[in-house]
C-alpha cells in the first residue's frame, strides 16, 4: 500500500525572532512536528514554510499530499489568497487537514469553517488537562482518559466554530476555563481535525502523547477516493430515463455548468 504523504506546513517566524521560540525549537516547530509522525510510524513526511516560494505548496505538490498540517500565528495574513485557494480545492476533493493551535485564525481554517474563530487566550504557562471525549475515536486510540501538559497557554470558550461534528478532546486548564481543543468536521470530501495544544514557547510538540493524537490525526485524516466537483450539465437526451426537453429553457444541451 502507498504510504501517506503527509506536508507539514510552518510558518517559522517566531523560531528565527524570539530567541525564546528558537531555544525551544532550535530546527523550528515544522521539523519537531515532523519528527512526532515518523516517530509514530508515518514514513513519507516532508515540511514546507512560508518563506518558500508559493510558500512551498505549489500545485503538484498539493496534488499529491494526502494530509496537510497547518501551524501558523504571526503571518497569517502573508499567505496568498492563491495558495489558500488551492489548499482549499485540495481538501474539498479529499486531502486531510490538521489545523494546530494559533492556525485557528488563518485565513484557510476560517474559509472552511465560515466564523471568526475567536477565542479567549492567556499565556500564563499553566498546566493543560486534556480529556478524551470520545475514547471509541481513531484519533484517541492509545491515549488514556486524559493527559497533561505542564505549561501551555490557555485557549477558552467562546471558541467562534461551527459545532463540531465530532468532539474527541475537550481541553481544561490550570485558571480554570475549558475548551473544544480537538474537534472534527468534514468539508467536501475532505477531512479536517483541529487541535488546540501547541504555544510555541513550550516544549508541547515534543511530548510523546501529543506526537501520538499528531499521528492518528493524519491517519484519520487521509483520503478516502476523489470528488473532483466539476458541476457537469446532463442532457434530457441522456438522462438515466431519457426524456424530451419541454418548456422555456435558459441553456443549451451541455452548457458549462449552472452558475
Ligand atoms: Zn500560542
Amino acid at each position: 500500500m502507498k504510504s501517506l504523504q503527509v506536508v507539514v506546513w510552518g510558518e517559522n517566524v517566531h523560531e528565527r525572532k524570539s530567541e525564546v521560540v528558537r531555544s525551544v525549537y532550535p530546527d523550528g516547530m515544522h521539523a519537531a512536528i515532523a519528527d512526532g509522525l515518523r516517530e509514530n510510524g508515518l514514513e513519507d513526511v516532508t515540511t514546507a514554510t512560508l518563506d518558500e516560494s508559493e510558500h512551498g505548496l505549489p500545485e503538484e505538490r498539493l496534488e499529491s499530499t494526502d494530509v496537510l498540517f497547518w501551524w501558523g500565528h504571526c503571518a497569517h495574513g502573508e499567505v496568498a489568497d492563491a495558495v489558500v485557494d488551492r489548499v482549499q480545492k485540495r481538501v474539498l476533493e479529499g486531502m486531510g487537514l490538521i489545523v494546530l493551535h494559533s492556525g485557528h485564525y488563518s485565513k484557510i481554517f476560517k474559509r472552511l469553517m465560515g466564523t471568526t474563530c475567536s477565542l479567549t487566550w492567556r499565556e500564563a504557562g499553566e498546566k493543560e488537562r486534556v480529556w478524551v471525549c470520545n475514547p471509541g475515536h481513531p484519533i484517541a486510540a492509545g491515549i488514556d482518559r486524559y493527559f497533561e501538559l505542564e505549561q501551555s497557554e490557555m485557549y477558552g470558550e467562546p471558541f467562534a466554530i461551527p459545532a463540531p461534528e465530532e468532539q474527541v478532546f475537550v481541553s481544561w486548564y490550570q485558571g480554570g476555563e475549558v475548551f473544544r481543543g480537538g474537534c472534527c468536521w468534514h468539508r467536501g470530501n475532505g477531512k479536517i481535525f483541529y487541535f488546540s495544544p501547541g504555544h510555541e514557547t513550550y516544549p508541547i510538540y515534543f511530548d510523546k502523547t501529543v506526537r501520538r493524537v499528531l499521528a492518528n490525526a493524519a491517519r484519520w485524516a487521509a483520503p478516502r477516493g476523489r470528488w473532483v466537483d466539476s458541476c457537469p450539465n446532463v442532457p434530457a437526451d441522456q438522462a438515466a430515463e431519457p426524456i424530451i426537453n419541454r418548456g422555456p429553457r435558459l441553456h443549451q444541451d451541455g452548457d458549462e455548468g449552472y452558475r
